[in-house]
């Protein structure tokens, strides 16, 4: 009997997971045995680093999408469609076109969305780079903004790519000095919590490099609300903070289909931590983005989970025990550092990060990341 395998998400890690997939159940693919569809809201797929750069002018939209099919293996199909509704019982998948396809195991990779409605004020007055659209909008912004405040502000936690503000914070102060309105645009950056990423040794590195770029560093401002009229952000512990400029982090929310099917105590899917199978529900997986894990919203992340999972599926399907852990390893560049250098954090599990000394070397291998990114897509690095 045909075994079916379908991954939700057509993002970094639906089609990592379906491609690696691919490549160790070819032969079990080819005569039948077993079927690997992906399912995607939509035809393409967003490569979601490059916005940061899109508010720079420096990467377009166009760059930052390929359709999904074209990232897939071609054994793979491939379904253009919503889901919207999972019964884990007997393992039906429900889509927004109206019919419903079975599994035997199931991969969420469903990823974030933004939800700006969840603060008062956030939408009507502030910016962002989280996406295409708000990137191409904050660009002719700052294309505008000779002087004022302009405050960099995380709004919502846990966020995608937990350094991507400070790289922001880091590339905006150098764009001001190469115009030469360094002097008329103060900046500061907003967070939350007292460390950066839930990580001592970050804010440690961060914050002379902060103070030697000029950037006001405001740890533990939790914002909960903006007053888009008197442009001002409000905090829980009462302080008012006046902007020209706001440039937010929103609060994320997981997909629908993961709260409609109860797949965690919030809006995450409960996942065990080494074998990333979902607590609730039997032959369920979830990776990235849309898992409760502790680790970040990162895209090294979904890449590393997505190598796991599928030799685990591989396993289970050919009768063997799954024996394949991820350690919580994860990647994150912090690119921008004193204009065109970069460095980057390494962990696992548990661990603080070592954090090498700042380079252009280490900048340029961001970039040549970014442009080959498709093949890892593809499952090819
Ligand atoms: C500005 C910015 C900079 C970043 N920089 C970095 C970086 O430098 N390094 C790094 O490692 N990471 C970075 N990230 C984070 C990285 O992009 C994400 O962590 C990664 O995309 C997560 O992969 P995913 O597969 O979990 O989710 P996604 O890539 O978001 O994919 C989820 C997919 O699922 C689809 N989907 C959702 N719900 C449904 C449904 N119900 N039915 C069908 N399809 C559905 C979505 O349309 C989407 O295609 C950055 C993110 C941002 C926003």
């Amino acid at each position: 009997m045909k075994r079916r395998i379908i991954v939700v998400g057509g993002g970094s890690g639906g089609t990592i997971v379906a491609n690696r997939l691919a490549g160790h159940l070819s032969s079990e693919i080819r005569s039948q045995a077993v079927e690997v569809t992906v399912v995607n809201e939509t035809s393409y797929q967003l490569y979601k680093p490059l916005t940061l750069y899109m508010a720079f002018g420096k990467n377009e939209e166009s760059e930052a999408e390929r359709p999904v099919r074209e990232l897939l293996n071609e054994d793979l199909p491939f379904i253009q469609d919503r889901g919207v509704g999972l019964d884990l019982d007997s393992k039906e998948l429900e889509l927004a076109s109206g019919s419903s396809l079975s599994y035997d195991y199931l991969v969420l990779a469903t990823g974030s969305k933004l939800a700006l409605g969840r603060v008062p004020g956030l939408k009507e007055s502030s910016h962002h780079f989280y996406g295409p659209k708000g990137s191409i909008k904050l660009r002719e912004e700052l294309a505008e903004f000779e002087e004022g405040h302009l405050v960099v502000s995380v709004v919502g936690v846990p966020h995608m790519c937990p350094v991507a503000p400070m790289e922001f914070s880091f590339i905006a102060d150098s764009w001001f000095r190469e115009r030469g309105l360094r002097d008329d645009v103060k900046i500061t950056y907003t967070f939350p919590g007292e460390e950066m990423i839930g990580k001592k040794n970050i804010v440690e590195w961060a914050t002379p490099l902060l103070e030697e770029r000029d950037i006001n560093l405001e740890s533990g401002f939790e914002v909960t609300e903006v007053d888009p009229d008197g442009e001002v952000l409000k905090s829980s512990g009462g302080e008012e903070m006046e902007f020209d400029l706001l440039v937010s982090i929103p609060p994320h929310r997981g997909d629908d289909l993961v709260t409609g099917a109860d797949l965690g105590e919030g809006e995450w899917i409960e996942t065990d931590k080494h074998t990333l199978e979902a607590k609730r529900a039997e032959d369920v997986y979830a990776i990235g983005d849309a898992t409760d894990l502790s680790t970040s919203m990162a895209g090294s992340v979904a890449h590393y989970q997505s190598g796991v999972v599928a030799e685990r599926l591989a396993s289970q399907v050919r009768g063997e025990v799954p024996t394949a852990r991820y350690d919580g390893k994860t990647i994150c560049f912090i690119d921008g550092v004193d204009g065109d250098k970069a460095t980057f954090l390494e962990f696992n599990y548990g661990e603080e990060p070592d954090i090498p000394p700042e380079s252009k070397l280490i900048h340029w291998a961001k970039h040549s990341y970014n442009k080959a990114y498709w093949l890892t897509a593809k499952g090819l690095l």
